[in-house]
């Protein structure tokens, strides 16, 4: 239980990694606020889990691309729960097509929820942490962010700009003790991926010859997230079955 008495916001934790994300800090002791979109069924879903174990835990509907809605929420967050210690930018969502046929629209609504999201969040969170002068921050990218990816030029922007903003911040605050840190994810079973589950030139992609389960991808964050990897920051750390390598 080695966060014990932390707070964590993971944002998009109804489902998916976000969901085996506030698990797997649960589990470590930290309570959990989740920030999801509007299904409201899986994040009280998530809050039935969440209730094995003995932690805070409480769910926040925000769109996350709404600088005022984060603001907001954040503040009530820190309201409630009295410190924010670690932050996982999580929420995502994918809108693929090639670019020929991709609408401007289209572009910058996946930017405004995967990137600015992330910044509406950190917005708040950072002076929060750099007053306490501890806290870490894991924001989740993806290989597409560190490859490209036909289909994904919108995502892969988002999640590559997700990966400088990661290190700009991590120089900024290391001087306070907080560390700020970027995973980069291959295929992970989840909602998002649903089309792509045992196709096989996906699974030819992956050395590994398999998809990762949210879990695998929750199991590094919380690492990161705990004093093991308290001199890692400016990081991005690769979980794809060796997909990127
Ligand atoms: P998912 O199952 O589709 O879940 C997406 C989560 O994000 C949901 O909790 C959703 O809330 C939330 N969300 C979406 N838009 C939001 C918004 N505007 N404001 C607040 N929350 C929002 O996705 P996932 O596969 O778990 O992916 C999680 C993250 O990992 C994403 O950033 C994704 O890009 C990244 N990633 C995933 C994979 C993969 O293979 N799955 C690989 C690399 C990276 P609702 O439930 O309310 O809709």
């Amino acid at each position: 239980m080695t966060l014990t008495g932390k707070t964590a916001i993971v944002t998009g934790g109804s489902r998916g990694i976000g969901r085996a994300v506030c698990i797997a800090l649960a589990e470590m002791g930290a309570n959990i606020a989740l920030i999801y979109a509007g299904n409201a069924e899986k994040a009280e879903e998530t809050l039935r889990l969440l209730a094995a174990y003995p932690v805070q835990a409480k769910s926040y509907c925000c769109n996350v691309a709404d600088f005022d809605a984060a603001k907001a929420t954040v503040s009530e967050i820190h309201k409630t729960f009295g410190s924010i210690d670690i932050c996982v930018n999580n929420a995502g969502i994918t809108k693929d097509k090639l670019m020929l046929s991709m609408k401007p629209e289209e572009f910058a609504a996946v930017i405004d929820i995967n990137l600015t999201g992330a910044f509406n969040i950190l917005k708040q969170v950072y002076p929060v942490m750099a007053k306490q002068r501890s806290g870490k921050i894991i924001n989740v990218s993806s290989v597409a962010g560190l490859m490209g990816n036909a289909g994904q030029v919108n995502y892969a922007a988002s999640k590559a700009g997700l990966i400088g903003m990661t290190k700009s911040i991590a120089k900024e605050l290391a001087p306070r003790g907080i560390c700020c840190n970027a995973i980069a994810p291959g295929f992970i079973a989840t909602d998002m991926t649903e089309a792509f589950q045992n196709q096989p030139e996906v699974m030819n992609a992956i050395p590994m010859k398999r998809m990762g389960k949210p879990e695998e991808v929750a199991a590094l964050v919380a690492f990161l997230a705990s004093p093991m990897a308290d001199y890692i920051t400016g990081e991005v750390i690769r979980i794809d079955g060796g997909m990127a390598m």
